[in-house]
């Protein structure tokens, strides 16, 4: 990608460019977990380039601060469980200011493909004839462990990681997610969107088998200047979180590598646990 220079700021009242109907078009742009500095160069270049910002919640709001002078923001807020703008309404808003010349951002927290819903703005817009391009973004599922601490990867106690949605408890009919199987995987299972369901799940697969010592932690607002991480075990963790008052968003993490101490080369060596 190349970078242009920085849109000038410093005169609100520039003109604005008019936009060009049929020339419009769209970018899906991952801004990361919320921390402004874990947004991508190609991200932040979208976002100075923008007409249009269509933005959700979890989006780094911060970065909004380096958007044209005379770009639109648009919030489609979604907060959990409230008042939600519906998909259909923001597919139809991106086709509309697309329609009428405007380059505009859709910009989402993490990355537009991880229960981001990307795929289905991608599949509207298409299917209306609007070009658009997604810039991947750092997605929470692996960030918000990492910034506590812990990989979700580590030579010797996990050799992969399952990122799945708690939105559906365990049980419900609407759940697709094959629970016995995660609990007998061996490698390292992050939870999103999984604060309001986390004691069924932890239930769920304590029943499922899964060692109740293995060590778990919930991390809010990672990236942000409030994140709170909790640390404790599979069968004590929904405890620790309620005592805590640990509210959406918040990433789970659980595996050995929650554990706070992490094999080194040499341990690993020592341990007989890599060749
Ligand atoms: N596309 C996003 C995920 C959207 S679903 C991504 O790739 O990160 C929303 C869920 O993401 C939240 O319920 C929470 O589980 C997680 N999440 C997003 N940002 C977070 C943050 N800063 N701290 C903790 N969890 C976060």
């Amino acid at each position: 990608m190349v970078l242009g220079p920085r849109p000038d700021r410093a005169d609100p009242a520039a003109p604005r460019p008019a936009p060009e109907p049929g020339t419009g078009r769209v970018t899906l742009v991952g801004g990361g977990p919320g921390d402004p500095g874990l947004i991508t160069v190609a991200g932040l270049q979208a976002l100075r380039q923008a007409d249009v910002v269509v933005t959700d919640r979890l989006a780094p709001q911060e970065c909004l601060a380096e958007i044209p002078a005379h770009a639109e923001v648009i919030d489609v807020a979604k907060i959990p469980r409230g008042e939600q703008t519906s998909q259909e309404t923001i597919n139809a808003l991106l086709i509309d200011r697309a329609r009428r010349g405007a380059h505009v951002v859709r910009f989402k927290g993490g990355d537009p493909y991880v229960f981001g819903r990307g795929g289905e703005e991608v599949v509207a817009l298409t299917e209306a004839g609007v070009p658009v391009t997604v810039i991947p973004g750092v997605t929470s599922s692996i960030a918000a462990p990492e910034l506590a601490g812990i990989p979700v990867t580590h030579r010797g106690l996990s050799q992969g990681f399952t990122v799945v949605s708690g939105h559906v408890a365990p049980g419900d009919p609407r759940s697709g997610v094959d629970w016995a199987a995660l609990a007998r995987s061996g490698t390292t299972l992050v939870i999103l969107m999984g604060v309001h369901t986390l004691r069924r799940i932890c239930t769920r697969l304590l029943a499922d088998g899964m060692d109740p010592a293995l060590p778990a932690a919930t991390i809010a607002d990672a990236g942000l200047a409030g994140q709170r991480v909790v640390r404790s075990t599979l069968a004590a963790l929904p405890d620790a979180v309620e005592a805590a008052g640990i509210g959406s968003p918040a990433v789970t993490v659980i595996g050995a590598v929650a554990g706070g101490e992490l094999p080194g080369t040499s341990a690993l060596a020592e341990r007989g646990l890599v060749r």
